[in-house]
């Protein structure tokens, strides 16, 4: 059988632990025997990272920039405890954010739906797919205990050194805490461009949820760039079938759990942090969650959304046998091979990663899953393989 050509090499992420055993067996098994295709490789396995000083990290995200698509195994981000498993120079940031920040990426989790794996919300049938502003908020605040009664003010001096805006938070007549946070229309913007662009590849309504009614002029500043950005791209959206929609977040929440899914719902850093852990919870298993990396001008990194299965790779060690479930991971792949064809206009390696997805989810449907599965699947004859009968089986079908 001729092999598919793939016309542009992919970048290709290697990782860590449970998920890098994985990702060569994905290899093996699902793409060198049927794709002709380069692989510009990255490895940021923890102990690689360290050797180059992180250069590698930064290398492969430069790749993605040049190339345009993006496939990345689950990394171990160091702290103490792997400092001295690994025996490292240093805690290195985590990938994932020094990708992000090089590519100013919004990262998007999607869940993969399987009839046989029922969403503990009843209503819903389709992905919900959540886009998370990753900059600034809680998450870049500075904050201070007052310990006694004084008065705290917001102060904006200008660059001129002159004093330009004052405003009392408050006025303490006893101990109490502070909080000051910021964003940036840039921020915002590139945020926004991301989730309309994702919305209208996929073809799906764009909810964006803020409470501008309380916060008057922060909140109401990320609405008025969605609202914005939606008049000037209203060609596009009619052209996709799709439509935009602002909510208030406690409305979005309440219409959330009454509707099918089916939508990108854009979230603001930390609802979008909230938000993402109870869609992923709520539609079944960690290892039914992938995720991807938009930037603003359109490059793309696939991942899934978990991490090295720690717990799992311990196990793999010691010679036992392991039932880590390889969905997310392959799904990754799947996702930036047709992203590649679509760029490329190759429909035959787009039909190739929908055939793959195909017999995965057929796979699972047949009643053949890993453990993490069989608990929450319909069927109770569901038979639970380990993580290397999965992925056989998922090959017969293909
Ligand atoms: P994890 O996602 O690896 O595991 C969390 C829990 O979910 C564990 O109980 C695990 O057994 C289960 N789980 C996750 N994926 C599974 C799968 N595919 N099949 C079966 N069970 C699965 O997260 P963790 O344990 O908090 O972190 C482990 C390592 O992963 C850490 O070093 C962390 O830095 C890294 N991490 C990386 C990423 C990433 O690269 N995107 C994301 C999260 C965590």
């Amino acid at each position: 059988m001729a092999k598919i050509k793939v016309k542009t090499p992919l970048v290709e992420l290697d990782g860590d632990e449970m998920t890098r055993i994985i990702w060569k067996e994905i290899k093996d098994r699902f793409i060198h025997p049927y794709l002709d295709i380069e692989l510009d490789y990255y490895d940021l396995g923890v102990e690689y990272r360290d050797k180059t000083d992180d250069k590698v990290t930064v290398d492969s995200a430069h790749a993605i920039q040049k190339y345009g698509v993006g496939v990345k195994c689950a990394t171990i981000t160091p702290n103490q405890d792997r400092v001295k498993e690994y025996n490292l120079k240093q805690e290195w940031k985590s990938p994932n954010g020094t990708i992000r920040s090089i590519l100013d990426g919004t990262v998007f989790r999607k869940p993969i739906i399987v009839k046989n794996i029922p969403p503990a919300v009843r209503s819903w049938k389709k992905p919900i797919t959540v886009g998370r502003h990753a900059y600034g908020d809680l998450y870049k605040d500075t904050e201070l205990y007052i310990p006694e009664a004084g008065k705290v003010e917001l102060v904006y001096t200008g660059k001129d050194g002159k004093e330009k805006q004052r405003a009392l938070i408050h006025d303490f007549e006893g101990a109490g805490v502070i909080m000051g946070q910021h964003n940036l229309d840039k921020s915002i913007l590139s945020f926004a461009q991301a989730c309309f662009n994702y919305a209208i590849s996929e073809k799906i309504d764009l909810w964006f949820a803020t409470k501008d009614t309380i916060s008057k002029k922060y909140h109401a500043r990320f609405r008025a760039i969605f609202d914005e950005l939606a008049k000037a791209k209203a060609a596009d959206l009619k052209k996709a079938g799709i439509e935009y929609s602002y909510y208030l977040i406690d409305d979005a929440v309440a219409q959330l759990m009454k509707n099918e899914g089916g939508m990108l719902w854009a979230l603001m850093n930390y609802d979008g942090d909230v938000m993402s852990d109870m869609v992923a919870s709520g539609f079944g298993s960690l290892g039914l969650m992938t995720s991807v990396l938009v930037s603003p001008d359109g490059k793309f990194e696939y991942e899934a959304a978990h991490g090295t299965v720690t717990r799992h790779y311990r196990k793999y060690q010691q010679g036992e046998t392991t039932s880590t479930n390889s969905v997310a991971s392959i799904f990754a792949w799947t996702g930036a091979l047709i992203k590649r064809g679509e760029l490329d206009g190759t429909p035959d390696v787009i039909a190739f990663g929908q055939k793959l997805e195909k017999a995965v989810i057929d796979t699972i449907e047949s009643g053949e899953m890993t453990k993490d599965l069989t608990l929450l699947c319909t069927d109770s004859n569901a038979k639970a393989l380990d993580t290397f009968q999965f992925m056989e089986a998922i090959q017969k079908r293909l």
